[in-house]
């Protein structure tokens, strides 16, 4: 075990089927002699109902701060609004940077259309259209920010490569959209290429995201771990949990740089709430995963190789349970008691669990210093009375002396210079201004330096004219290198 992780840990037993699974997940760590010590604290509905909004009492903090390794259950979030995701609360406030998902087929034991599959999904968990800035900007137009940055990329994908590496791994898959989104999944798959090239042992590729998820959902077993960006990363690991055969088998970790949280993929189940039939699998994968990142592989190891004896001798729960397969229908305790039973034995035909080797290391950002020079500014202009010939020449007209209007793209679209009578138009224009020595409009003009005292002077002409503006995004250089995507026709 590492030096640095005690083994007093947090427990939320939640809500739901999550008092049942969490008990019957404790008693086989406690019988497989982790030696782990529980501090619980009470998140999910109880805290919802009292009046604090997302679910989690101020004291649970204390405690997670204390004890970094958090196994949660399931909880239940009310209806209604109001009531704020304790999950996204907790990953982001706690800067939980990566979910890792595996899934896993176990067949012939349990039902599954796919037998070789067994793959993760590393997720990066903070960033993305996650971080929730959005804006309503004009009559017609909304924006959600995708903020992708050099750390956070840089984490996820070390990440995904250390545990490749960890788990005994082969292969690393990037997915992601870097022939549309060129500068934020650029950046990624970038990032993946460059970091990748001190993997040498690890297959590497990156594939693009619609083909990559037609794939991921018809042939899984080509897959092994998958790194991607937050919402690719959301939908991608539900594809894969879905064809892995039953919701109750994963378990998932958010892992941060100090606190890490280990939980079932799956809800409170309040429908077999109490019943003593929920199948306590995903929480046992969950604390499995807790285990191995707190460098107690082999104990993982043991309980997993346990647990696959008790599936492979047809001891299941309701949910996996099938004439043809199944031997005895078990609850939920008797389920543990069959694991517990069972350790030290490894399966006879699934592939046994070889104990992760340790703790993944943190990491070091170390920023850049490239030299950033301002190269332009695309102002974004509300405007439904005006042609973009005419709004051109109002620009034009306003700010010719002080940098050149290059050009105006809507939704993207270029309209001027040369737009196309066909192109629909929206009340919401991006005006991209560079340096006066560029000729007026010309598309091929290539960008250079201008000082920072014309973006003031810009705005204060197009304000004398009764411009509009919503919003400017400044362009930059960075050593040379545009850091913004061209428009149409560039
Ligand atoms: P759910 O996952 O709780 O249940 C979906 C179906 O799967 C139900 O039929 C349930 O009986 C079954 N099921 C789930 N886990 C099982 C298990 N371990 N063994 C056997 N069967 C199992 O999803 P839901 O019904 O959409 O959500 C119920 C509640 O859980 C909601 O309040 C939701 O917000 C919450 N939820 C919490 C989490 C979390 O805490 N991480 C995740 C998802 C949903």
């Amino acid at each position: 075990m590492s030096d640095s992780i005690s083994k007093r840990i947090t427990v939320a037993p939640g809500d739901g089927i999550g008092p049942e699974i969490t008990r019957a997940v404790l008693d086989i760590l406690d019988a497989a002699g982790c030696g782990l010590e529980y501090d619980t604290i009470e998140v999910g509905e109880r805290a919802y109902l009292s009046g604090n909004s997302s679910g989690i009492p101020a004291q649970a903090w204390d405690t997670l701060r204390r004890n970094p390794i958090f196994l949660k259950g399931p909880i239940t979030t009310p209806q209604g609004a109001g009531y704020k995701s304790l999950n996204v609360t907790i990953r982001k406030t706690l800067g939980l940077f990566a979910n890792v998902r595996p899934c896993r087929s176990f067949h012939p034991f349990v039902f599954t259309q796919h037998p070789n599959m067994d793959v993760v999904v590393v997720r990066e968990n903070e960033e993305d259209l996650y971080a929730g800035i959005e804006h309503r900007q004009t009559v017609d137009v909304y924006q959600c920010l995708k903020i992708v940055s050099l750390p956070g990329s840089e984490k996820i994908i070390r990440y995904a490569f250390d545990y490749a590496l960890a788990n005994g791994r082969k292969k690393v898959t990037c997915l992601v959209k870097d022939n549309i989104m060129k500068v934020t999944d650029g950046l990624f798959a970038d990032t993946f290429r460059r970091i990748g090239k001190e993997y040498p042992g690890l297959q590497q590729e990156v594939q693009i995201i619609d083909i990559g998820t037609a794939r991921v959902a018809t042939q899984p077993g080509r897959y092994d771990v998958i790194v991607t960006l937050n919402l690719y990363g959301d939908i991608i690991s539900d594809v894969t949990a879905e064809l892995s055969g039953s919701v109750g088998m994963a378990g998932s970790a958010n892992v941060g740089d100090r606190i890490s949280m280990f939980e079932a993929i799956h809800g409170s189940a309040p429908d077999i709430a109490g019943l003593d039939v929920a199948n306590p699998s995903g929480m046992l994968n969950a604390a499995c995963m807790m285990l191995t990142h707190m460098g107690m592989g082999e104990h993982a190891e043991r309980i997993q190789n346990a647990w696959l004896c008790a599936l492979e001798d047809g001891i299941h729960t309701g949910d996996i349970f099938r004439e043809v397969t199944s031997r005895q229908r078990v609850g939920t305790q008797a389920f543990a008691q069959a694991v517990i039973e069972r350790l030290g034995r490894k399966p006879a035909t699934l592939t046994a669990v070889r104990g992760a080797s340790g703790a993944i290391p943190r990491y070091a950002y170390v920023r850049p210093t490239p030299r950033r020079d301002l190269c332009g500014v695309d102002v974004f202009v509300c405007d439904d009375k005006h042609t973009p010939d005419e709004l051109a020449k109002i620009l034009i007209e306003a700010t010719g002396k002080i940098l050149r209007l290059k050009l105006i793209t809507n939704r993207g679209v270029k309209v001027w210079p040369e737009g196309f009578d066909e192109t629909f138009c929206t009340d919401h224009w991006r005006c991209r201004f560079v340096s006066p020595n560029a000729p007026m409009g010309d598309l091929r003009a290539s960008y250079e330096p201008i000082e920072r005292s014309r973006l003031l002077s810009l705005m204060q002409a197009l304000d004398d004219a009764h411009v509009d503006t919503i919003k400017t995004e400044n362009l930059y250089l960075f050593d040379g290198t545009r850091g913004f995507s061209l428009g149409q026709g560039e």
